[in-house]
Formats: structure tokens, C-alpha cells, sequence
């Protein structure tokens, strides 16, 4: 109830600064009434990469406490405003890849699996983050991803394919917005793409000012209000379970927010790229963590919008991953308390295995729970099979230990929830469908003043990379 009301206590705190707004000024290049909703100052997307409704009701029996008689709701609880329907342009079908999705949510046109910020016809189309830095927002993104994965790239790239990470890295600053570059804040993991034999496009960043950051902590030591692209990886960052810091999504949220306040307000992409990775590979007990990170983000971000309730935040997910059931086998019964102690990811878990004289003993250490030894004599014989046999072999284990399901190992159709707080966030009710997001946010943008006459977007496609360096997303979705 509680926080019901502090919901409603952000959109009246938003009406007051729309009226607050208009009563000051009477030469506004904005047609405004008194009671127009002039659109939040700052806007920030987050995407949770795979996450269907099944993920949120294991997460919320996953941190339950029991007990009590009731399951304990979670932070996404309290948001819910509704759902959206994720299919591609018809040529794809119903089933969305994370391109084409990305695509809907950044731009508000469907297209085909692989398409990065083009349409149908392979047109380059503008996103809400070239909107945003058009009408003078600062913008930034942060993700735990490769910073070029399809999810923050459709918001600043354009290409016919997903694949092609050197050419989408280049957009990154080839592609400018009345002469800027698309992202003042770019957080995440790749300097593989950006500091290339061909080309030091990190380099280019350094020398038109953008500060650099290669560690968590010394992007804590970067300047509040500077442009900075922080990489912190070769490729994505590690899982959750294997990260130095456990709320690492959390942490690169705040230090984008940090950079990107200013009096204009700004536009930021938050991506919890890793709860699709997880669901892709079957894996419950990464699918968990990565959702408790994206969880301590949202609270976090539930805390800055009461002291900003100027600010919107939505939520979504681009589709779902895996099949996830809660409950399988005819079995009914889920019992996640056995990925509470986990000391390490089952992948890392299937590396180290291998090196360890008392296998079965090192598994009960690190899972964190009593194993038989029927079990431990198991992990014995699984420690001498190949590595992905044997990671496939923990995780079988945790399936069976906590009886989850799995369908797929790539994507599935369903519709996914839509989350949203601050000013204007009952926009976003109901039923609607991916795109829809994107149209809202352009029509909050579009109130907000020009701030200089006789801007275009100069938006045009790269080229394609070599096509014999191109990844199969069927056999590796992380492609690396
Ligand atoms: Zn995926």
C-alpha cells in the first residue's frame, strides 16, 4: 500500500513540475497548456535480455523466505503496468531474436532477426537515443554485455546483421547526431572491438575526450559529468557469480547516472544482457543471480526516482529464453534453496572441476549444500569427461535438485511484462506491443524544446565485416 502510494506520489510530484514549468515561462519554444504533461527529464530503458514471465515468479520464489506462509514480493512486483507482445516483422515469424527485438524497443519499427537499427528493407532507422541527443539530453548506456551485442547496439548502430561487431563498434563513433556522438556514457565489456589491429576505435574515443576506464574501481575515479567509455572486458563481463562485484549492473547504472545528470535531463540504456545467456544455456542458478543483479538495480533506480520524480524508468524484456518452467517432470515441485549458496557459476565450476584431486568434494563445497556420496562419487566420474559434458552434467544436477524445466535452448514467443515508475509511467499500461515502448518514449522526447533549429540525424549504414568472421547464434549465443 505503502508503496502504491508513493507511486502516485511521483506522477503528482511530475504534474507539479510540468505546471511549475509552464507558469515561468511564457516565450517557451514548446506549446504547453497547464495541464500538459511536458514529458520526464530523464528517461532511463532498461531491457532484461530473456526475461519472461517465468523468470520473475522464480525469482520471487527463489529470494522467498520460508518461513513464512507467504511468498514475499519483489521489487517488480510494485512496477507491473502491463505486457507487450515481442514478434518480429513478419518475414521472421513469432519468435524474436534479440536484434530484431532491440530494434522495436529503440526504434518502434519491426524488422527481421539480425537487423541492427534498420528496417525490413535494411534502411538505416532513427532510435530514441538519437532522438534524445538530437533534443540536447545527454545519453549513455550500460550493459554486461559486450557494449556491440544487439541489445545497446540497435540504439546506436545500424547493420544489416548483429554479427558484424567490428563495423557496429565503428558506428559507435562514426555515426553522430548533428555532428556529436550518439553516446556521451558507453559501459560494459568489449575492448576486443574497439582496440583492433585495423582500427583503435577506443583510441579515437580517448583523443575526442572521452575519459577511460578498464576497472570497476577507476571508473569511480572518473570526473562526475565526463563523456567516458568504460570496457572491462575482452568481450562480456563474467557472470554474476564469478564478477568481483555481485551487483555489478547496480554499480555500472549508478556510475552511467553519475556521469549523465545535468540540467537537460538525459537518456540511459540499462541491459541485464546475461539473464538470456543463462536461459540460453539451461543454466537456473545463473538465471537467479543475474536476476538478483538486475533486482538491486531496480531498487537502486526505485530510490533515485523518489529523490528525482522527474525521471521515468521502464522495464522489459525482449522476449523469453529457454522454455523456463518452475516445476517439471510431472514433479510439482520447485525448490530453489539449493542455488543459495553457490560459490561460483556452473561454467566455472565445469573449468575447474577438471583440476581438482576430490572432485565430488570440491562440487559440495561450492554449490554449498551436503552432498550423498552416491553424489560426490558421481562428480568424480564427471570431473574426467570433456568440459562441456561436464557443465552440462552440473547443471542437469541443479535441474533435478530444484526441479526446473527447460524447452529450448533458444528463444521462445511468449509475451513479456512491462514495468515502469516515475513521471509518466501509466503510459505504459495494458496490453501493448514492443514497438509501442519506443513510440512513447519519442512522443515524451518530441515535448521536450528544440534547442537549435535545422537538425538532421546524419545516420548512415557501415558496411558489412568480412563475412568469414562471422558468428553462428544457433551454436553460440555469446559469440565471442
Ligand atoms: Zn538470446
Amino acid at each position: 500500500m505503502i508503496k502504491r502510494n508513493l507511486r502516485s506520489a511521483f506522477v503528482a510530484g511530475a504534474t507539479l513540475v510540468a505546471l511549475a514549468a509552464c507558469s515561468s515561462t511564457d516565450t517557451d519554444t514548446v506549446s504547453t497548456t497547464k495541464n500538459e504533461f511536458n514529458g520526464p527529464k530523464n528517461i532511463i530503458m532498461v531491457v532484461a535480455d530473456g526475461m519472461g514471465p517465468a523468470y520473475t515468479t522464480a525469482y520471487r520464489n527463489y529470494v522467498d523466505d520460508s518461513k513464512t506462509a507467504i511468498v514475499e514480493t519483489v521489487v517488480f512486483d510494485d512496477l507491473l503496468v502491463g505486457n507487450a507482445s515481442t514478434y518480429p516483422a513478419q518475414v521472421s515469424g513469432y519468435v524474436t531474436d534479440s536484434a530484431a527485438a532491440a530494434t522495436a524497443l529503440a526504434t518502434g519499427i519491426k524488422s527481421y532477426n539480425g537487423a541492427i537499427g534498420v528496417d525490413v528493407d535494411k534502411q538505416p532507422v532513427q532510435s530514441v537515443m538519437h532522438y534524445a541527443k538530437q533534443k540536447g539530453m545527454r545519453t549513455g548506456l550500460a550493459v554486461t554485455s559486450q557494449i556491440v551485442h544487439a541489445t545497446p547496439a540497435s540504439y546506436i548502430a545500424h547493420n544489416e546483421s548483429r554479427k558484424n561487431y567490428n563495423a557496429i563498434a565503428d558506428d559507435f563513433y562514426d555515426v553522430r547526431v548533428n555532428g556529436e556522438f550518439v553516446a556521451d556514457v558507453m559501459l560494459g565489456g568489449g575492448t576486443r572491438y574497439f582496440e583492433r589491429e585495423d582500427r583503435d576505435v577506443l583510441a579515437q574515443f580517448i583523443d575526442a575526450g572521452y575519459a577511460y576506464a578498464d576497472s570497476y574501481n577507476r571508473l569511480a575515479s572518473v570526473p562526475t559529468g565526463s563523456n567516458v567509455i568504460g570496457l572491462f572486458a575482452p568481450v562480456a563481463l563474467p557472470w554474476v557469480l564469478d564478477d568481483s562485484r555481485k551487483n555489478r549492473l547496480e554499480y555500472l547504472t549508478k556510475q552511467a547516472i553519475r556521469q549523465l545528470e545535468n540540467d537537460k535531463g538525459f537518456f540511459l540504456l540499462v541491459e541485464a544482457s546475461q539473464v538470456d545467456w543463462a536461459g540460453h544455456a539451461n543454466d537456473i542458478a545463473s538465471a537467479m543471480a543475474e536476476m538478483h543483479d538486475l533486482a538491486l538495480t531496480i531498487e537502486y533506480l526505485k530510490a533515485y526516482v523518489s529523490e528525482n520524480p522527474d525521471t521515468l524508468v521502464v522495464l522489459t524484456a525482449d522476449h523469453s529464453t529457454g522454455g523456463l518452467t518452475i516445476g517439471a517432470r510431472g514433479d510439482y515441485r520447485w525448490t530453489p534453496s539449493f542455488l543459495h549458496k553457490l560459490d561460483a557459476s556452473a561454467s566455472t565450476m565445469a573449468k575447474d572441476i577438471a583440476g581438482e584431486s576430490l572432485p565430488g568434494a570440491y562440487i559440495e563445497k561450492t554449490l554449498g549444500f551436503a552432498l550423498t556420496d552416491e553424489e560426490k562419487k558421481h562428480f568424480d566420474d564427471v570431473a574426467k569427461q570433456e568440459e562441456s559434458e561436464r557443465y552440462t552434467a552440473i547443471k542437469s544436477f541443479l535441474d533435478d535438485k530444484t526441479n526446473t524445466g527447460w524447452t529450448s535452448t533458444g528463444h521462445t514467443g511468449v509475451d513479456v511484462e512491462v514495468f515502469a515508475f516515475g513521471a509518466g509511467y501509466n503510459a505504459f499500461m495494458g496490453q501493448i506491443d514492443n514497438t509501442d515502448i519506443a513510440k512513447k518514449i519519442f512522443s515524451f522526447i518530441d515535448k521536450r524544446p528544440v534547442l537549435s533549429s535545422g537538425i538532421q540525424t546524419n545516420i548512415e549504414m557501415t558496411p558489412s565485416d568480412d563475412k568469414s568472421d562471422t558468428c553462428n547464434f544457433k551454436e553460440d549465443w555469446r559469440c565471442q
